[in-house]
């Protein structure tokens, strides 16, 4: 049938009316239930062994126009909506997007699950479904304020498939729904992101704003993803909630096992599990625990998990890295305990240095520690992070077991983040080296032969601009702020942390602010794009969120200023706004602190759109300066090891730098002068003042003169724009390594084995 007259029928059939009489809405719904009905009809990637990648997050944003292009009608779909006058991208503004991650650790785990369905390989994810997400941001009096996000719809991408398993807590018994979502992968078969869900959540528990009764775990343990974990009652519901995942994760894949006839026995041989990050490293001694319950003797259970698990760092803040009282365990998942303590005692038998125990003098369940002991492979995300994992931070476990370590270097997904984000690029470049690269990103590299054609290098502008243009359309509609299409887009969008150093940007900004009163106009304006969530007992994140919409409103309004500058701070940055930004953006900040940010992968989608990376030799900043080179990066700051130098010796102080440099003062003294008090809340940008002058535990005035100075060479070489146009070309032709395909293939190949 054509696409069009199939479109028609759904549209009959569940609206009756015709496809011209249907809104946007109702089109969305017809295409959901078509595209449910082709992924089920496509082939499920099987095989022996299968991979379950388990995850607190995942950030899989919008699903329409990703599967309809996996699927591989996409463009039917586009035109025959064109024919009935519907236009695709309006359609897709009626779709939610799902509120099931926060930061770049749930999006790669989408990006994960896309490349393995695209390669073929056998794995699912296993998570959860929370009712209201991470929490919906948005801006009043310039703060962050926080309210439910109530994504999910009756009729969604998820579907019950009837399976349910019980999970025992001292307060009774829960039950775990679970609930399929397909994983499609491009032009290649299926396969399933399995979300469990608590029977019974109570939705009415949440009041004002996104409070509610954290001690009620039997109604509350799926409503939002990350609770405030500032009280015992948070962190403990964390404790309930990890441990819902894992249990019923581990009953599914024991499940899967049993229905197929295979022997628990042999767990290692049909199954490997993916822990990503320490969220549900309770998955160890819950299988442990599920199988000597089914008859397996605990030598032989620990022995098949240990072979079973494989464990993904995702960083080295000591303060990320979780770390359970064991009276929380007690209270909690008291089954756990004692399998905790024998895999502890175990530990203790061999080893006698107190940095590998599990359960340390202080009581204190390192679950990292447990990961390394009991898994076969550990891994870091990017070449440098693994470096400082297994030299500084896990020494001690690198020298016991060199054989577990290895790095993998995170990647994106290119049918996401090139060929849905951006069309026009990825028309262009597949009219210059044919659509080759799209399964195999390292085809890329073909675009260099483009390096000395000036019309090759034009039209690269040419897309440029067109983006630019659209996104300032999106952003006159979504943040009412009108941004000059001919200014350079500058952009800093992740999740809000000091170690990322928004605070920075913020100082270049209150400089540039500066400049342009004291009259040193640049020679093009210049938009600034902020979008970060902070946690919402992460008091200082905030402040800094509160500075930077206090700045906004005056750079904007300010008159002598505003056509040089703009600043744009989106409320609730997500995928789908990641998804219009980056195609616009010139330059991209990648500024945290060396050594802190393990690897990063919003910077490698910005590459592969034609940003010029500006950032420290950080995470897989690293990576992408060695593959471009120089003159196609912009690098500032202190290295890695100077840094950690500092951390070592106590040596580092903001004393140093303030009140003593009078370059720094000036822009530290702005967030304090009565221009911005008057505008804000002084106890915020109080706050803010004295923790950035007295302690300013990441370093920004360490680095920012610095970055003051290298911002403003990478703006000079904007204007000539031949040369920027060659550095683009050199970006995107060189970003093929950083698709998750490749990383994908080496989890395959040296950990995975399916
Ligand atoms: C890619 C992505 C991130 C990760 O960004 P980093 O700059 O690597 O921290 C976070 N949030 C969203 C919505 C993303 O798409």
């Amino acid at each position: 049938m054509r696409m069009r007259d199939e479109l028609e029928q759904k549209v009959g059939l569940r609206f009756s009316k015709g496809l011209l009489a249907a809104d946007n809405k109702e089109i969305y719904q017809a295409l959901l239930e078509l595209t449910q009905e082709k992924l089920a009809a496509a082939p499920k990637i099987q095989g022996e062994r299968k991979l379950y990648y388990i995850s607190a997050e995942f950030l899989v944003g919008k699903l329409l126009s990703n599967n309809l292009i996996n699927l591989g009608i996409y463009d039917q779909v586009k035109e025959a909506l064109q024919e009935a006058g519907k236009d695709l991208a309006a359609v897709e503004e009626a779709e939610p997007e799902p509120s099931l991650g926060n930061g770049g650790l749930g999006r790669l785990a989408a990006c994960y699950l896309d490349s393995c369905a695209t390669l073929g390989l056998p794995g699912d994810g296993v998570g959860l479904v929370y009712h209201f997400g991470l929490f919906h941001q948005y801006f009043r009096d310039h703060k962050q304020q926080e309210e439910p996000d109530a994504w999910l719809s009756p009729k969604s991408w998820l579907q019950n498939t009837g399976v349910s398993f019980p999970v025992s807590f001292p307060q009774g018994e829960a039950r775990a729904v679970l609930y399929d979502l397909y994983v499609s992968g491009y032009e290649s078969g299926v396969n399933k992101l399995h979300l469990f869900d608590l029977e019974g959540v109570d939705e009415s528990l949440v009041k004002d704003g996104i409070n509610f009764d954290k001690s009620d775990i039997l109604h509350n343990l799926t409503l939002f993803l990350y609770p405030d974990d500032s009280d015992r009652a948070g962190r403990l519901l964390r404790v309930y909630q990890q441990y819902f995942m894992v249990s019923a994760g581990a009953q599914l894949i024991l499940k899967e096992l049993e229905d197929q006839g295979k022997p628990l026995s042999e767990l290692s041989k049909y199954a490997v599990i993916q822990i990503n990050d320490t969220h549900p490293s309770m998955v160890i001694p819950e299988l442990i625990r599920l199988l000597t319950q089914r008859g397996v003797s605990l030598d032989q259970a620990i022995d098949q998990v240990s072979k079973a698990c494989a464990y993904t760092n995702h960083t080295i803040l000591a303060e990320a890295l979780e770390k359970w009282p064991m009276d929380y365990l007690q209270e909690a998942v008291p089954q756990l305990v004692p399998i905790i303590q024998e895999l502890d005692r175990r530990v203790k038998e061999k080893y006698h240095d107190p940095k590998v125990a599990i359960i340390d003098e202080n009581g204190l369940v390192h679950m990292a520690h447990m990961d390394i002991h009991y898994g076969f492979s550990v891994n870091g995300v990017a070449a440098l992070h693994t470096e400082i994992l297994r030299t500084s931070e896990l020494k001690a476990f690198s020298q016991i077991y060199p054989e577990k370590f290895n790095n993998k270097t995170n990647g994106v997904t290119y049918r996401r983040w090139l060929i849905h984000c951006n069309p026009l690029l990825s028309q262009w470049i597949t009219e210059k080296i044919g659509p080759g690269w799209k399964k195999d990103a390292a085809q890329l590299e073909k675009l260099l032969a483009f390096q000395e054609d000036e019309q090759a290098l034009q039209d690269l502008v040419a897309i440029k601009h067109e983006n630019k243009k659209a996104l300032c359309q999106y952003l006159q509609e979504k943040a009412g702020v009108e941004a000059d299409t001919h200014a350079i887009f500058d952009i800093q969008i992740k999740r809000l942390h000091e170690y990322k150093r928004q605070q920075m940007n913020a100082l270049y900004l209150i400089w540039k602010y500066q400049q342009i009163k004291a009259g040193h106009k640049p020679h093009r304006p210049l938009t600034m794009i902020f979008g970060a969530k902070a946690a919402p007992a992460y008091i200082i994140a905030k402040d800094i969120i509160h500075l930077i919409l206090c700045l906004q409103e005056i750079v904007n309004s300010d008159p002598e200023v505003s056509p040089w500058l703009k600043v744009v701070m989106v409320e609730n940055y997500n995928v789908t706004w990641a998804e219009k930004l980056i195609p616009a953006c010139d330059i991209s900040e990648q500024i945290s602190l060396a050594s802190k940010e393990a690897s990063g992968t919003g910077n490698m989608k910005f590459m592969a759109n034609g940003a010029v990376t500006l950032g420290t030799m950080d995470g897989a900043n690293v990576e992408i300066h060695d593959l471009v080179g120089d003159e196609n990066i912009a690098i500032f700051g202190e290295s890695s090891e100077k840094v950690m130098e500092l951390y070592e010796k106590a040596s580092y102080t903001p004393r140093d730098y303030y009140p003593s440099d009078p370059e720094i003062t000036k822009l530290l003294d702005f967030i304090i002068s009565p221009q911005v008090m008057r505008l804000g809340d002084p106890e915020n940008l109080g706050r803010l003042y004295r923790d950035m002058t007295r302690k300013d535990w990441f370093m920004a005035l360490l680095d920012v003169k610095d970055y003051i100075r290298v911002k403003e060479q990478l703006l000079e070489q904007y204007e000539d724009r031949q040369a920027w146009a060659k550095k683009m070309l050199v970006n995107i032709a060189k970003s093929g390594f950083f698709s998750s395909d490749r990383s994908i293939a080496e989890y395959q190949r040296d950990i995975w084995k399916l």
